[in-house]
């Protein structure tokens, strides 16, 4: 059996972010590949639709490993996330017991393995997992990009045809 490489797995994950930017949610996407180098879980941003703050892409991914594997844990699997991991996730994947993370962009705000914070150094953590950044991070950056650009231009869109309404109707009164 051929297994998929490095890069066709976070095209996978890549995949899953654009059906969630497809939903409406910012678009991150992970996937979960065990030690053997097999599929064990993806899944994508999605906590408007699921109204469940965690439901970030990793643990969307992890849930549905646990789901295949029935376990909690998932010694020597790599986690391939477009987005670099924010504080809730890195915990969890250090509970899930991964070996390793590989993200594609980095999240200047609220990344924690190596932008905001590196929460793996900070000495409370009784496992750590290795961590590889800038697979497909440009495809990842541009599908983020375009998300919030079309975002910002239908809240503008919004506030616009609002300011219109108000315009309208007092309009209408000195009429
Ligand atoms: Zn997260």
């Amino acid at each position: 059996m051929i297994l998929p490489s490095n890069e066709q797995w976070m095209r996978r994950a890549l995949a899953c972010a654009v059906r969630g930017g497809q939903a409406g949610e910012v678009p991150v996407g992970a996937v979960l590949v065990g030690a053997d180098g097999t599929f064990l879980g993806e899944g994508f941003n999605q906590p408007i639709l699921c109204h469940d703050p965690s439901a970030h892409a990793e643990i969307m991914a992890l849930r549905q490993a646990g789901e295949l594997c029935q376990n909690y844990r998932f010694p020597g699997a790599t986690l391939y996330v477009t987005l670099e991991p924010c504080t809730m996730c890195v915990g969890a994947m250090i509970h899930a017991r991964l070996a390793k993370v590989v993200f594609a962009a980095r999240e200047p705000r609220a990344g924690s393995l190596v932008s905001a914070r590196s929460l793996l150094d900070s000495g409370f953590y009784n496992h750590r997992f290795e961590v590889e950044e800038g697979l497909c991070a440009e495809e990842s950056s541009r599908m983020l990009r375009a998300f919030f650009r079309q975002r910002r231009l239908s809240a503008q869109k919004q506030m616009e045809e609002q300011l219109s309404v108000m315009v309208l109707g007092k309009h209408d009164k000195a009429d």
